[in-house]
Parts: C-alpha cells; sequence; structure tokens
C-alpha cells in the first residue's frame, strides 16, 4: 500500500455508519470489493497545471512529466448502491460492470441505483467531514470540496436542484463539482443545474458549484453509443445552459471527453455550438478495455487545434505518475 492509499478513508464503514438499509434492502453496498466502495473515496484531484499545459503535453503524453497532486476532494454518488441507469464505456457503475461484479459475488442483489435525497447527501457530507477529522485527514474548520462524480448521473435524480443547494449549505464545503452526460430523462438535468446553482449562489455566494457535460463526442449517434443512452440532450441545449449558468456563478461548464484511439472530436462542431467565453474543454484520456489509446500525434494536435480555436483545454493525465493503476480505476474503486 501506498502512502497515498493509506490516507483513503475504509469506505464500509462509512457508509454503514451513514446510510440505514431500507425494508427492501436497497441500500446494499454497491461494489463489495476487497477495497471497500466508492462513496467515501477521497480523490487527489488534479490542480491548476492541467489547465493549458501547452508546453507540457509532449512530456504527459511522454509519461517524462507528471501533473502535481493538488487538493484533495469527496466524491460521492447521486444515487446510493445499485447500477446506474446508464452504461458509459467501461465505467465501473455501468450496467454492464455491475451485471458482471454482481454475477460473481451470488450474495449480492442486482439492483437499480436509488436517487439519493438532499436530507441524506447533507448528512453524508457531514459525516464524512467528522470522520476525515477523526482520522486526522482534514483539520477542524479546514474546507474542503466534493464532486458529484460517480454511481448514476444526476439526470436521473429529481432532486438535482436541491442537492446542489444543500451542499452549498454543508460547512466548510467550499465547492462542489457536478457533471453529467445530459440525458434526456424528462427532469431536464440543465434546468436543475441552473436552478441549483441559483439557490446555491443565494445560500453561500462564496460556495463555487461548477458544473461539466460529458459530451465525449460531437457526434450524436458517437454520444448515444458511448453511454449507451438513446436519448440525450442536444449540444445546444447544453450550450444554451452554460450562458446561463456562467451568468449566474461566473463559471464556464467544462465539455468533457474521454480520449480513445474511437473518439470522434470534432472541433468545427465544437466552435459552430459552444462559446469559449462559456465553456472550457476537459480531455481525459482513458485506459479502457474496450478501446485502443489515442494515439499520442493525434492528442497534440486535437490539443494545439483546441487552443488555437481559442479553448482554455483541461488536460487529465490518465495516472498519478507513480507507474500505479490508471486514475480512473484507482479512483473510482477506493
Ligand atoms: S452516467 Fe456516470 S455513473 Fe452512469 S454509467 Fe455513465 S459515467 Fe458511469
Amino acid at each position: 500500500m501506498t502512502p497515498e492509499q493509506k490516507t483513503y478513508l475504509p469506505v464500509s464503514q462509512l457508509a454503514l455508519e451513514t446510510f440505514r438499509q431500507t425494508p427492501n434492502h436497497d441500500l446494499e453496498l454497491l461494489i463489495k470489493t476487497p477495497t471497500g466502495t466508492y462513496q467515501t473515496a477521497w480523490e487527489r484531484a488534479y490542480g491548476e497545471p492541467a489547465l493549458n499545459p501547452d508546453s507540457r503535453l509532449p512530456g504527459l503524453l511522454g509519461g517524462e512529466d507528471f501533473m502535481p497532486p493538488g487538493k484533495r476532494k469527496l466524491l460521492f454518488g447521486t444515487h446510493l448502491n445499485g447500477r446506474c441507469p446508464a452504461d458509459c464505456l467501461d465505467c465501473p457503475f455501468g450496467s454492464t460492470t455491475i451485471r458482471a461484479i454482481y454475477a460473481s459475488e451470488s450474495d449480492l442483489h442486482y439492483t437499480l441505483a436509488r436517487p439519493i435525497t438532499p436530507a441524506e447527501l447533507s448528512a453524508f457530507l457531514v459525516r464524512a467531514k467528522q470522520i476525515a477529522v477523526e482520522r486526522g485527514i482534514l483539520k477542524s474548520g479546514e474546507t474542503f470540496s466534493a464532486g458529484a462524480l460517480l454511481s448514476g448521473d444526476p439526470g436521473y435524480n429529481r432532486h438535482t436542484a436541491e442537492l446542489v443547494a444543500a451542499v452549498s449549505r454543508v460547512p466548510d464545503c467550499e465547492a462542489c463539482r457536478w457533471s453529467t452526460i445530459a440525458p434526456d430523462t424528462g427532469h431536464n438535468v440543465l434546468a436543475a443545474f441552473i436552478k441549483g446553482a441559483q439557490l446555491a449562489r443565494e445560500i453561500d455566494p462564496a460556495h463555487i458549484s461548477s458544473f461539466q457535460a460529458s459530451l465525449h463526442s460531437t457526434d450524436h449517434e458517437v454520444r448515444v453509443r458511448h453511454t449507451g443512452v438513446t436519448r440525450l440532450l442536444s449540444m445546444s441545449d447544453i450550450a444554451a445552459a452554460s450562458q446561463e449558468i456562467y451568468q449566474i456563478t461566473g463559471r464556464k461548464l467544462s465539455l468533457a471527453f474521454v480520449l480513445h484511439a474511437g473518439s470522434v472530436i470534432d472541433h468545427r462542431v465544437l466552435k459552430d455550438n459552444f462559446s469559449p467565453d462559456h465553456n472550457i474543454i476537459s480531455l481525459r484520456p482513458i485506459y479502457s478495455a474496450t478501446t485502443l489509446p489515442m494515439n499520442p500525434d493525434n492528442t497534440i494536435k486535437l490539443y494545439s487545434q483546441l487552443r488555437k480555436d481559442g479553448w482554455d483545454v483541461v488536460y487529465m493525465p490518465p495516472n498519478q505518475g507513480n507507474g500505479g493503476p490508471p486514475i480512473e480505476l484507482h479512483n473510482m474503486r477506493g
């Protein structure tokens, strides 16, 4: 175990202390692995150097240069225990992976994730902070940030606006990042983000709510294939919401793309649909069981073109630079 891993919270304890099982047992731990489940994984988030690493990109791609670790972040799901209704490429919480895990652990039930409520989320974050202080991970009164990144998309939770507001009320939680694949579920996740941003601003103007749309491709059919979701909100919907969110928060909505050899990202479509005034581009190479990595020359070509088009680009390298496992799996599996 590396020193970094030692500071991760033992998740099963927090989950059991924080969430009660309902009579129909739908609050079982999500993924029962030797290291626990995702809900209390503290992530090393990337810091500022990930933004516009123009001169460093070749070194990062070649593995000679690494991003320094950023601040710790508490990751939480917008759903509890079960599979995400979506099925994004190789996501540990998508239907395909969860089905395989459940098949190998016969004592677990295969359940659809239940949306978390604002009261549960508040209690979870307050308790997570207490435990972090008890274990010396954070000092009393020290601020922390949170991220609604794992297990379930906010588009499937009708409480999303209230969740954004609830996090802004949590003492010492200075920032929270919300991400969606923008599924068209009838709960309009983009409208919920806008309402949540407004509420959070009224509750605590210093709290930072930031938002991401995980677009993954500029081609609608490729988005559908990547997410396993047939109904997705359009790029023009996302662009309109980006503008409103920027007006409320002063922060640009990230358009996130995972990078692999089959990625379809057309810089002209981005230019035609979105604005560098309201959006930022986030590129994240992935290690995937079902895809090949994007050729480094193509990554540099894409990155350079996006910078030329006036975009701020966040580049998130795929590992922590210590020869360990890919950061995606490292984080998500606790
Ligand atoms: S929406 Fe998020 S949690 Fe759900 S399958 Fe996709 S990446 Fe995973």
